[in-house]
């Protein structure tokens, strides 16, 4: 592995880091395990230890979205885990925690469903939910619909999960169904309430209808872009310029297979064309990073394999010229901003 520069490393060190996404959580729930969130255990690609060590300030952190019961679980599990390790956890619930964890040396914690399906089509417990601390929320992890197998869904049809030309993705969004009657609640609520809006998993019928509804910043939490992968989960440039409009970002996934089609293979380096990508589309300032770390276990790994490794992503944008005021609008100052306007 090559030598990160020193200049790298400073940057690095100095510089505000938001993850727009990451799964250990409820990877620890759904594998029936107590959270243990500050011991290391490299069959994950993330802790809090190692969290820390990479530099991360702060990462949006899933506690479900699917299940009521079980999110609310963990939403409760996550408290504790804080309140047991305060000196190196903190809850944000707000923009200046965010500042505050950076002062204090500490991993601030962001709540964050992957699905809306958990509120039931009520928007109660929507409110609920943010009164006990989520701040950001996509509207499905892929799943659609309203029947009885699968309820609840703020949009209408599944969203495809493949690579595709152009010309499919088109095909696929006329016979996409967006957003619900609660779906579009929803949207205006999270937007009323101080819940950040992701894209993320959409189809893209319903991403057709958030951008037409939000009347805050939108980010797509662990995406590419589909001009470099044309993957379905990759944002296309339409839809990147839609999201810079708003005021948001796309924040980069680090798993090979959602930023580089096979033969091609993920790296660091294709993470970074990713970044020049959206940069070079609407700008440095609509563009993060979102790990996905613990998503997609077991067995799949993303280019940077465990979070304390994450100074490799600096240094290959130093390498390639970008200016520390970039980079750290890349790795976090963007998502300052998009907290401010959102969650306050
Ligand atoms: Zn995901």
């Amino acid at each position: 592995m090559r030598k990160i520069s020193a200049k790298a490393k400073r940057i690095h060190k100095d510089a505000i880091l938001i993850d727009g996404h990451n799964d250990h959580l409820i990877l620890k729930v759904e594998e029936n395990k107590p959270l243990d969130f500050m011991t290391v255990n490299r069959r994950y690609h993330s802790d809090g230890t190692r969290l820390l060590a990479g530099g991360v300030t702060a990462s949006m952190f899933m506690v479900d979205g699917h299940f009521l019961d079980r999110s609310v679980s963990l939403i409760e599990k996550t408290h504790r885990e804080i309140e047991a390790h305060s000196d190196k956890l903190m809850l944000v619930t707000k923009t200046s925690h965010i500042l505050k964890a950076k002062r204090t040396g500490r991993l601030g914690i962001i709540m964050s469903w992957e699905s809306g399906r958990a509120a039931r089509h009520d928007l109660d417990l929507l409110r609920a939910a943010y009164r006990l601390g989520l701040r950001c929320s996509t509207i499905t992890h892929n799943e659609g619909g309203t029947t009885e197998y699968l309820s609840f869904g703020l949009q209408g049809t599944p969203s495809p999960c493949r690579y595709c030309e152009l010309s499919d993705r088109d095909t696929f969004r006329r016979m996409s169904l967006g957003l619900t009657d609660f779906g579009k609640a929803a949207v205006k609520e999270m937007n009323a309430l101080g819940i950040l809006v992701d894209i993320a998993h959409a189809n893209d019928a319903a991403i057709d209808d958030i951008f037409k509804l939000t009347t805050k910043p939108v980010i797509s939490s662990h995406g590419g872009a589909f001009a470099l992968c044309p993957h379905s989960r990759c944002s296309t440039d339409e839809q990147i310029e839609a999201i810079a409009a708003s005021g948001g970002l796309l924040s980069v996934i680090l798993f090979g297979k959602f930023i580089a089609k096979p033969p091609k293979r993920g790296s660091v380096k294709v993470v970074v064309d990713h970044i020049e990508y959206v940069a070079e589309l609407v700008g440095i300032q609509h563009v993060g990073i979102g790990t996905d770390f613990d998503g997609l276990m077991p067995g799949q790994w993303p280019v940077i394999r465990s979070a304390d490794e994450l100074p490799r992503i600096t240094d290959e944008m130093v390498r390639r010229g970008f200016s520390e005021a970039d980079i750290r609008k890349v790795w976090g100052e963007n998502y300052l901003r998009v907290f401010k306007a959102t969650i306050g």
